[in-house]
């Protein structure tokens, strides 16, 4: 479902500010936007068990932490698009140099209109949370957008480097991956982990999605190559 056909995006605002975030409920709200309000981090995080906003509007400096490091978390967790709202054009250069996964930033005062102009515009970037970003075989279901795996459905705990070493496998499905491109992929091709690094990950990778791990059927070393995930 495309934002578009949505009737109302929902948008939460995490703010202190009273004024502000009084001001954003009623500027978003006649802009065609569901505004939920929280004023604090703890209750940001109440507020999203108890609904998926479509976009978070974070504050930098909130009474129970650091609005950077919410986003940050938000992004690892949710993958929710996150627009910042600084104080100060010095937190732009923490916003923007930081690798925080912030979608967008505003810099107080703004104007509604150039706010609700770069909230579209987020909101209109292709949209990761999708079915297309699922793929599923066997008994296994991945999806890339929420970093989840799960097997009969049931969800597979796996490390960060383990979801992005299956996910990299999966999206080359039934072709084998060298294991150069399986280094660059997970270490960025640095020089941080050597091959036996990456075989104690499909090791560890293969315990967790497979039936019987010593004969995988599923995730195949091809000798001298590479691996291959076979659906
Ligand atoms: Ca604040």
């Amino acid at each position: 479902m495309s934002v578009e056909t949505r009737v109302r995006p929902v948008i939460l605002i995490v703010e202190d500010e009273e004024s502000y975030r009084d001001a954003l409920d009623i500027g978003l709200g006649v802009e065609g936007f569901v505004v939920v309000g929280a004023r604090t981090i703890a209750e940001a995080r109440q507020q999203l068990t108890v609904r998926k906003p479509d976009l978070v509007l974070l504050d930098v400096m909130l009474p129970d932490g650091s609005g950077l490091d919410f986003c940050r978390e938000l992004y690892d967790t949710t993958r929710l698009p996150v627009v910042m709202v600084t104080a100060r054009s010095s937190e732009v250069d923490v916003v923007v140099g930081l690798e925080i996964g912030a979608a967008d930033y505003v810099t107080k005062p703004f104007r509604l209109r150039e706010l609700v102009a770069r909230i579209r515009a987020v909101l209109r970037r292709p949209v990761t949370e999708d079915d297309h970003e699922v793929i599923a075989f066997g008994d296994l279901r991945i999806d890339l957008a929420r970093r989840t795996v799960a097997r009969r459905g049931t969800e597979v705990d796996l490390s960060r480097k383990e979801f992005d070493l299956l996910a990299l496998l999966a999206s080359r499905l039934g072709q084998v991956v060298t294991r150069e491109a399986c280094l660059d992929a997970l270490w960025w091709g640095l020089d941080l982990a050597d091959t036996r690094t990456l075989d104690t990950h499909v090791k560890r990778l293969r315990q967790k999605v497979e039936d019987d791990p010593a004969h995988p059927r599923h995730l195949v070393t091809v000798r001298g190559v590479g691996f291959r995930l076979d659906p």
